[in-house]
């Protein structure tokens, strides 16, 4: 199937849901994108800033562009001008270079915070509580140019359907928790970011806004 006929397909298994799709495009070189843009997707999502930068660049501005994967620091300087959302904050320290970034550019950039819901090891995400710290640190009210929209999660890499819907209902009950709980001037819990490729069609079920779907779209890398 080609990228158009992926797209129809995804995109019908989204209609009358609160799911919208993010096309994941890392690995992919710009003309594969652009076959993705003209079918009209505008949604495009990136886990390495080195390659968001050049894509950003080559493609057409009325791309929304994601960023998905772990962030440095260091590096946040090159997206602020332009990222729409970052999926993977994990650090008050994260945040606060983001907000001093987006001031710089004026603007005010769309964050989620990343929480670990997998059962495997992996050295990024947030558990509950630290989650918890970020929201209710004094820190946190001084920036301005930052805004929480919610949260962020990856099921464990198994076949085992049960527990990847468990991980996701158990992500959606903390997102209804926190979105009752916080709300502030940069604090507005609308968007919860789960789904992939291979369990995206569970995590609509289980209440996602946002699946960052990559090589159904595109093909295997
Ligand atoms: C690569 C990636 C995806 C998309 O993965 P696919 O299995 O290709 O759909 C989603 N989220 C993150 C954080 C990724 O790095």
């Amino acid at each position: 199937m080609s990228v158009s006929q992926n797209l129809k397909l995804i995109n019908s298994q989204l209609l009358d849901t609160s799911a919208q799709l993010i096309a994941v495009t890392k690995t992919y070189p710009p003309a594969v994108i652009q076959e993705a843009y003209q079918a009209g997707c505008r949604r495009f999502g990136e886990n390495r800033v080195q390659e968001l930068v050049p894509k950003y660049e080559a493609l057409p501005k009325d791309i929304e562009w994601h960023l998905i994967g772990h962030l440095q620091g260091n590096k946040v300087k090159y997206i602020a001008p332009f990222v729409s959302m970052i999926h993977s904050v994990d650090s008050l320290k994260l945040l606060q270079e983001i907000d001093r970034q987006a001031a710089k550019n004026h603007r005010v950039i769309n964050c989620l915070l990343q929480m670990y819901i997998a059962q495997e090891e992996t050295k990024f995400g947030l558990d509950a509580t630290e989650a918890e710290a970020i929201l209710t640190s004094p820190e946190l009210l001084s920036l301005n140019n930052i805004c929480i929209k919610g949260l962020m999660g990856m099921a464990t890499f198994t076949d085992d359907q049960t527990q990847i819907r468990k991980e996701f209902s158990d992500l959606k009950q903390l997102f209804e928790r926190f979105k009752q709980k916080y709300t502030s001037q940069n604090i507005d819990f609308q968007e919860l970011s789960i789904g992939m490729s291979g369990d995206y069609l569970i995590a609509i079920e289980e209440g996602s806004t946002l699946v960052r779907v990559g090589s159904a779209i595109f093909g295997r890398r």
